[in-house]
């Protein structure tokens, strides 16, 4: 038996966001949750803009959202978000804006949610009032969070990052153009894009993998193999980059069904206290997964390989390492101490292999030493 729930709206194409106004105006009063500079660079903030001034929606844009968002400033944005009076959010950027928009639907809604001794309880999932409705521009290719209720934040009390999410941290809709992400700086489009392959990977060796998921993951894994090539030399333009888009969305979907695995709780130690970005953690860590993945799963091992049109785990090795930028050193010290941690998060039962701290550590020391 299995399960398939995605209730986003996906619209894909060139000026998605003007030619679907009355998908993006989901209520009377817009809170526009986006970064210092993605929204404007991206030119998606111009769009949103114009469509909420032509139809006289008011609108308050938000641009404090900073990398990995910080639980406490999610508050903070919901209570700016309720002293607007908005019944809605648009959120345009990469991951952080979305996963951000997703946590201020939350305490804009809930009040009594937004003191420090109750800031917690987003992580139960249950909230008394519904969130905020949102819809999300993505202007990065990676997370996929546009098409996940998941919102990842940083915790430090916990010195680390953790997810929350609840049916109701979907987005009704998303916006797919790849005009908003062709202009990224190169190493963060890498980055992003191995973040996405990522989520395709992980979904597809996940215990709680399906036929539905594994179908999704192949063909987001065979879009990126196809344009492999152009993240050496960054040369992409805005067919490239919506079809790119278009495999992240997918990476998402994915892992809406399955959750991600060890790949991803261990690269959140690297975010935490190196500033690694997301994408880039993972990379360093996946072609150490996958070859343990390999011992038990020869056969998904294959398909991954082949789908990304590569000819064995030595040439996805040495392809991941031209795009990842290895610049931050590790001490044995610090890859033990990040296992304490990373040993705790709930997806480490979705792998397909048992895992142990010793298992974890020896995965660090491999990958980062
Ligand atoms: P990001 O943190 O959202 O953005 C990285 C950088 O790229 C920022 O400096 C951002 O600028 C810039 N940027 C974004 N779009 C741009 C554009 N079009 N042109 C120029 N610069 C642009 O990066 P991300 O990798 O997309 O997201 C990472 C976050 O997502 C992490 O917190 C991660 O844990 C989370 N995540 C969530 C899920 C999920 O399912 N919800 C899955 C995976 C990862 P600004 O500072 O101006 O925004
Ligand atoms: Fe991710």
């Amino acid at each position: 038996m299995f399960k398939f729930f995605m209730p986003t709206k996906v619209i894909v194409g060139k000026d998605c966001v003007k030619e679907n106004a009355n998908e993006l105006i989901l209520g009377k009063r817009a809170f526009i949750v986006t970064g210092k500079s993605s929204g404007k660079r991206s030119g998606a903030l111009d769009d949103v803009i114009n469509v909420l001034e032509n139809e006289k929606i008011p609108y308050h844009v938000y641009d404090k959202i900073e990398n990995n968002p910080e639980i406490s400033h999610m508050a903070e944005g919901g209570m700016a978000c309720r002293d607007f009076g908005a019944d809605f959010i648009i959120a345009i950027g990469g991951g952080s804006p979305m996963d951000a928009s997703k946590a201020i639907s939350v305490y804009a809604a809930n009040e009594n949610m937004c003191n420090s001794e109750n800031l917690y309880d987003i992580f139960s999932g249950k909230y008394e009032n519904a969130p905020l409705p949102m819809c999300a521009i993505p202007t990065t290719a990676g997370t996929g969070s546009e098409v996940t209720p998941y919102s990842i934040l940083t915790l430090h009390k916990e010195q680390t990052k953790r997810s929350f999410s609840s049916p109701d941290t979907f987005f009704k809709v998303a916006f797919i153009d790849g005009k908003y992400t062709v202009k990224l700086p190169l190493q963060v489009a890498r980055n992003t894009a191995v973040d996405a392959m990522c989520h395709l990977i992980e979904g597809y060796t996940n215990k709680k993998a399906s036929p539905s998921s594994d179908y999704m993951a192949i063909e987001g894994l065979k879009i990126l193999g196809k344009w492999l090539h152009v993240f050496e030399n960054g040369d992409f333009n805005e067919e490239i980059c919506t079809e790119l888009l278009w495999a992240s969305t997918l990476g998402g979907i994915v892992i809406s069904q399955t959750g991600t695995t060890i790949v991803h709780s261990m690269g959140y130690q690297l975010t935490y206290f190196k500033d690694i970005p997301h994408g880039m953690a993972n990379g360093y860590l996946v072609y150490e997964y996958l070859k343990r993945v390999n011992d038990v799963l020869p056969e998904k091992v294959d398909n991954i390989i082949s789908a990304l049109g590569l000819n064995d785990l030595g040439d996805f090795k040495e392809k991941i390492a031209k795009i990842m930028v290895r610049t931050i050193g590790f001490t044995s010290d610090e890859l033990k101490s990040y296992v304490e941690t990373s040993i705790k998060a709930k997806n480490v039962a979705s792998c397909p292999f048992p895992v142990s701290q010793e298992l974890e550590l020896e995965i660090y020391k491999s990958s980062l030493l």
